[in-house]
């Protein structure tokens, strides 16, 4: 795709699609990218790239792209000036505030900005708004990682880095499509596995390409996690496979943790997950025996009523057998967007703070006052999926979203649109009208990732620097600088008064100690560095939980009972619905969908096993409704025993095809994460 010659200047940054994270030297010539190539400092990435990273970067220079603030007027958007919008939010802002009080208006941010930006986003809800109403999309995607990890271990990140795979011998991979989503820690894992130096264990409804590359494939019926990872515990109990060095030092709680998991035999478990309980039985064992073993999971894992306790019971088979704390071993959840491990320790969270903090704990909102100057308020917010409820309820009057296509990316779709309509008050902040945009009255213009600097964090938790490669196009801003203006306007200049987000950086290091070793020059001149990295000239701890967790000196096991999804298949509704992603579209499409990669694939599809499609005399290519009993979609059928019969499979890249219209508003009941992997649907051919 390099076009008009050869790149007379590259620069290095950090690829703005997945959590993987993959360095890249961006190719300019006059000031205008031109080429990608990965980064020959690539520690992450070591020379590869994806078909994403590689190639999608023409979204920048999109004809659609929005290079001027905008606000809309009798359902018409008006191009004005920076001034004129600015001071249209901060009216709106005081009005609500005024009238309703700062219950009544939120914060959401995407993770496709930057950490200072989150940072600062988060401080903006808290210190002019007055209000902890601030989430992330990590709400939809990898809350329930977080919450889980953090819950038993302390620290809601993966335990270890993408370098341990050279050192481990057993990898599960479960409920992601790491080829498709992760595709260079995919190749890394079939290389491994071709060449016979990991045993790899996958366990996912559908048969995605990784788990070709598996020596146990555990094809499982959708929603049926909790009952499969408690039978691989089951086995690794009742053979003694357990390391009961580890447990006895380490561990609290293994009698009843032993109790609940003593029902769900293999046996009972091929009856409600469909997988044969002989295979489950040899996957325990390879993963209890062959250490050190690791586990990488995906959306397929969080993205469920049980999100949380699913990843609870995968830390519970890590503490059993002994794997954490060590090289090869640990737990990887495969962040989504680029920046989403960043966006969920930045303080945009309703109930903490920069650093996963509780905002609970006056000692915590002490701290940050004495820096910000300003009161935090006290009372916890609304996440994301309660604000949406509350704006339905008309109590919420106000929104500021910050790189997200909510009404795009909510479940239900159509009980999402019903609720932004009710607001007074949508400012959206991005590089695109989006479907989000039918609902905003102001549009702000964002600048992309190559237009700004600042750091992402990766699904490793390496803080990588992000540098500019050209300068924000039209009138375009970089976020950051949109809270600058957005706070001066509401007279609070003083308190967000930066130069540099490299400013914005040393304030979250006074903050957060865990990066208070991390400066910019560091990571220019190392590369990226893992958080915690405390202090200036220690190296950074890549493995968590070494000699104790940062819970205290032992984790406590956290045993989990099935409850089935309400999803139930009728008569009405007999297929089971799965959403994700392809290979060439990032998430809701936005950016991806304004690059070439648009022609290998152009629209969604919904894949049908054969059996399934012959029932209802579908073809390849056909044109299919499909339908719940929250909405439906039209879509082109994919004929494909990737999926199991009875089982349908959607990508969510494209508006025109919107699958979110059909998938059920289930959500989980500690992280509140919906359900995106189970809908009961019907499908008929058009
Ligand atoms: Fe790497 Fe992910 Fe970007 Fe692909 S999309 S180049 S795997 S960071």
């Amino acid at each position: 795709i390099a076009i008009n010659g050869w790149p007379n200047n590259w620069v290095n940054t950090i690829c703005p699609y997945c959590g993987v994270g993959c360095q890249i030297d961006v190719g300019t010539k006059n000031g205008k990218i031109i080429d990608i190539r990965p980064s020959k400092k690539s520690i992450v990435n070591k020379g590869n790239l994806c078909v994403k990273g590689r190639y999608a970067w023409g979204y920048v220079y999109s004809e659609d792209r929005v290079l001027n603030p905008m606000i809309k007027e009798n359902g018409e958007w008006k191009e004005v000036s920076w001034d004129e919008a600015i001071t249209y939010v901060s009216q709106k802002i005081n009005d609500i505030l005024k009238r309703y009080g700062p219950k009544a208006i939120g914060v959401l941010v995407g993770a496709r900005i930057t950490n200072e930006e989150e940072y600062l986003a988060a401080k903006f809800a808290r210190v002019a708004l007055k209000t902890n109403n601030v989430d992330s999309c990590a709400r939809v995607c990898h809350e329930p990682s977080a919450q889980g990890l953090e819950d038993i271990l302390g620290t809601g990140g993966a335990t270890n880095t993408f370098e341990d795979l050279d050192k481990t011998k057993t990898v599960i991979v479960i409920g992601s499509n790491i080829t498709e989503n992760h595709p260079v820690i995919g190749v890394r894992l079939k290389r491994l596995a071709s060449e016979g130096k990991i045993k790899l264990i996958v366990i996912d409804p559908r048969k995605t390409e990784i788990a070709q590359y598996a020596d146990i494939f555990l094809q499982l019926k959708p929603g049926t996690d909790v009952v499969l990872l408690n039978a691989i515990a089951n086995t690794i109990i009742s053979e003694d496979l357990i390391d009961k060095d580890f447990l006895n030092k380490r561990v609290d709680g293994f009698e009843e943790f032993k109790q609940v998991v003593y029902n769900y035999t293999p046996e009972f478990a091929e009856q409600i997950t469909g997988v044969k309980a002989d295979l489950i039985r040899e996957a325990a064992r390879l993963y209890a025996s062959n250490k050190p073993s690791m586990i990488f999971w995906g959306l397929g894992v969080t993205e469920h009523i049980q999100g949380t306790e699913i990843v609870y019971l995968l830390i519970d088979l890590a503490l059993i057998t002994g794997n954490l704390g060590k090289e090869g071993t640990g737990l990887m959840p495969l962040r989504g967007k680029n920046n989403v491990q960043g966006t969920a320790i930045m303080g945009a969270h309703p109930k903490k703070l920069l650093g996963a903090v509780p905002l609970s704990d006056p000692q915590n909102r002490f701290r940050f006052e004495k820096i910000w100057r300003q009161k935090v308020p006290e009372e916890p917010g609304l996440d994301a999926i309660e604000m949406v409820e509350a704006a339905l309820r008309g109590e919420l009057k106000g929104l500021i979203v910050f790189g997200e296509d909510l009404a795009m990316s909510h479940p239900f779709r159509k009980m999402a649109e019903e609720a932004l309509s009710n607001l007074d008050l949508l400012v959206l902040i991005d590089m695109f009208h989006n479907e989000t945009s039918k609902f905003a009255n102001v549009f702000l213009p964002a600048s992309s990732s190559f237009e700004k600097e600042g750091t992402f964090t990766n699904a490793e938790r390496r803080i990588q620097k992000v540098n500019k490669v050209i300068d924000p196009l039209g009138n375009s801003m970089p976020d950051w600088k949109i809270v600058m203006k957005l706070a001066e306007s509401l007279g609070l200049k003083e308190y967000f008064n930066y130069d540099t987000p490299e400013d914005v950086w040393n304030e979250i290091r006074i903050l957060w100690s865990s990066v208070y070793g991390i400066t910019y020059e560091r990571l220019e001149n190392q590369g990226g560095l893992p958080y915690p990295t405390p202090e200036l000239d220690k190296e950074p701890i890549k493995i968590l939980h070494k000699d104790k967790f940062t819970i205290g000196e032992k984790a406590r096991l956290k045993p989990v009972m099935f409850i089935p999804s309400p999803e139930n298949v009728t008569q009405e509704y007999p297929l089971i619905l799965i959403t994700g992603r392809s290979l060439y579209h990032f998430n809701m499409g936005s950016m991806t969908r304004r690059t070439p990669n648009k022609v290998i694939f152009g629209e969604d599809i919904l894949e049908i096993n054969p059996i399934n499609a012959n029932s209802l005399g579908i073809k390849d290519g056909d044109l299919v409704k499909i339908a719940s009993k929250y909405g439906s979609t039209i879509i082109k059928a994919r004929i494909s025993d990737r999926v199991p019969k009875n089982v349908v499979f959607a990508t969510v890249h494209f508006p025109e095809q919107s699958i979110n219209y059909v998938v059920s508003p289930n959500i989980d009941r500690i992280s509140h994460i919906p359900e995106y992997k189970v809908t009961a649907v019907r499908i008929e051919k058009l």
